[in-house]
Parts: C-alpha cells; structure tokens; sequence
C-alpha cells in the first residue's frame, strides 16, 4: 500500500523539524537554558491523574497576567509556542511572511497547512528589509506575519521603527515572537499591545529553564484570543505543565537572575569567539550566538567528535553554526574544544574543503 498517495500534497512535501537526539557531553544545540528546576516538580502534590486538567488554566493564566500586567482574557496558553503558531495559522490562514532567515516551524507548520508562505531575504546587517517587507505585503497581503524578536537564529533586535512601520501598514495580524526577550536589552512589545490591535506576542518558559514542561502563550487583545481559542485543542496544557508554570512565576526572581547569568556569559563568549581567528561572530541579544567559521560543516563534526554538540545552519546560513549560550565551564568546554580543532587545521589542510 502506498501510503504516501493517502497523505495530503502539503505535507508529502516536506522534512520533519530536526530534533535529533545525539549524545553527547555538553549540549549546546537547542537553545535550551542550562539551569534545571526539578526541584520545583518536588513541590507539585495532588494531581488527580484521572481527571483532566483545568481546561482554561486559570490559575495559571492568574500567574501570567499579573506578571506581564494582563488581563487574563488577554492571554491564550499552549503546549509550548509551537502550538500557537499553529493555532494563530489555522485561525487566520495564510498567506503567511516572515523575514529570513529565522525560526523554521513558521514556514513548516504555514506549508503543513495548506498555506502560502513567503521568507522575506534579511539586509546584509540581519535587519529587517524594509522595502522588501514592503512590497512582500504589498503583493501577498498576508493574513499573517511572523517576527521572531530577537531573532532566532541570528540573534538580533529587529529595528522597532521598522517593526511599527510594517505593523501600521498591513491588514493583517502581526506576531512578535518573544521567545528570547528575556535575554534582551530591549523593552519588549507588550506594553505596545494597547495601541496596535493586529499585534500578537507570544512567550514561552522553554528557554528559562522549563523546556520539558511545553509552556507557551499568546498575547493579544481579548477579540483576538477569543478567536484563536476557538481551535485550541481541550485541555491542551497538562495539569503538571499548569502547575509547575504557577511556580516558575512565584520563582521569578530567581529566574530572572539566571537570565542575568546567561547574558554575562554569552557576552563574554562572545568577545572570545569573535577574537579567534577566521571567526566571525554576530552580536546576539538572545541566550545563543550564530557565528561563521570556514568549513563549518567540518567543524561542527569536530566539535561533536570532541562531544560538544552545537547547531549546524549551513543548510540556512553560509558557513554558519549557531552556539547555545550555557554555564561557564560548558561555555570554557567549547571554546577549548573550538580552539583545538581550529588549530589542527590551521594552514594548508583547511584550504579547499567546502560545505
Ligand atoms: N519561537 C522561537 C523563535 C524559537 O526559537 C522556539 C524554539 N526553538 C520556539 C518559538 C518554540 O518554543 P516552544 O518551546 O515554546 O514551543
């Protein structure tokens, strides 16, 4: 039986988002934070397994509102942002834009669903292109927009000016994707909310320490959330999820000091990759930093081979690898690692070998 004749054209078409497993010993590939709060899931007691979990959150939805200065009908939660993107996509419909390069799963889950979706070339410097943004909603008139501020993978604050530039002239909604604000200098858009009603924000906890736990939420005026919950999957947050999130927000202090933490560490890792020889790093307002190095596919074999594991984005980026920011001896770990393998091809065995 061919099965593939049974499944949708959309679909046929294309690659599962990678996730692979590959051991390892320092991870440094998913953007993932390096400090782990099992000890939050010791405080969780009383969860009925045999019931389901409280369809709208609310206790949780409490949390988050009061953290971010909400009201609670402002805010939508999923099983990590990925969810989201999905439900603002099947919500709104397509034709869907983003700049690129950046998070894959807008174009991926866009195409899943029958969608047009359009990548928009970035300017040489990682912002945004203005004129081109311009003419891509002249032409496509999309229902959406996806923004990953900062950007992932390039790591970047898109300029606001253009941001508001293109959110004041298209008919559609805008998402401003936060998924590393906390790493960033920046304010952020919410306070913004209030006066751009085609805005949508999403946060996540997976990058601050509870990426297992798959927490994600949408931000938005009450209009729009209304909207968007009427696909929401029931019970889509588990009661553990649901939990364990309430605690991270009573945690947030702490939370935040380990942002703190990140973003010392990544400047000094940045100051460091970027002084070592035939590496060009980008300056990164986000908890990873992408950066170019000749043969970076061979590099990145090395480092695995030296058991660091970092992310590859040859297939997106020239010559491009992109390095999780994580605790200062995982961070010292790749930069020795780095250092020795450049080292070993320094001179005459690295010429000529290409992606
Ligand atoms: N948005 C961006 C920009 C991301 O990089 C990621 C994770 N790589 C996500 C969303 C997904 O986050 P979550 O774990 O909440 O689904």
């Amino acid at each position: 039986m061919k099965i593939e004749r049974l499944v949708r054209k959309e679909v046929r078409s294309l690659r599962a988002y990678e996730a692979k497993e590959i051991p390892c010993r320092v991870k440094l590939d998913a953007n993932e934070s390096p400090f782990d709060h099992q000890e939050t899931l010791g405080k969780i007691k009383g969860i009925p397994t045999n019931r389901y979990p409280d369809p709208e959150g609310k206790a949780l939805k409490r949390e988050a509102a009061r953290r971010w200065r909400l009201k609670q009908g402002q805010i939508l939660l999923g099983n990590g942002s990925d969810e989201l993107i999905y439900y603002l996509i099947t919500t709104f419909g397509g034709p869907v834009i983003f700049p690129e390069p950046t998070f894959s799963m807008y174009g991926i889950i866009g195409k899943a669903l029958g969608e047009e979706v359009t990548g928009v070339r970035l300017s040489r410097d990682m912002d945004l292109d203005l004129p081109r943004m311009e003419d891509a909603v002249r032409k496509h008139r999309p229902k959406l927009i996806f923004l990953s501020i900062p950007n992932n993978p390039t790591g970047n604050c898109f300029s606001s000016e253009k941001v508001l530039r293109i959110t004041g002239m298209t008919k559609g909604i805008v998402v401003i994707d936060e998924a590393y604000q906390p790493f960033s200098s920046r304010r952020g858009y919410i306070p913004l909310l209030r006066d751009m009603e085609n805005m949508v924000i999403m946060r996540t906890l997976s990058k601050i320490g509870f990426a297992s736990l798959r927490t994600g939420f949408l931000i938005a005026s009450e209009k729009i959330i209304s909207e968007v919950n009427k696909v929401r999957l029931p019970f889509n947050v588990n009661s553990l999820s649901q939990r364990a999130a309430c605690e991270a927000f009573r945690n947030w202090p702490v939370i935040m000091k380990e942002a703190e933490k990140i973003v010392r560490e990544r400047d000094a890792l940045f100051r460091e990759l970027d002084s070592l020889e035939g590496v060009r790093a980008w300056p990164s307002e986000a908890n990873f930093i992408l950066f170019q190095v000749k043969d970076a596919r061979r590099v990145w074999k090395a480092l695995l081979k030296e058991g660091v594991l970092i992310r590859d984005m040859t297939g997106t980026f020239k010559d491009a690898l992109r390095v999780t920011v994580g605790r200062e001896e995982e961070n010292r770990f790749f930069l020795d690692r780095l250092k020795k393998v450049l080292s070993r091809w320094s001179g005459s065995s690295r010429r000529g070998v290409s992606n």
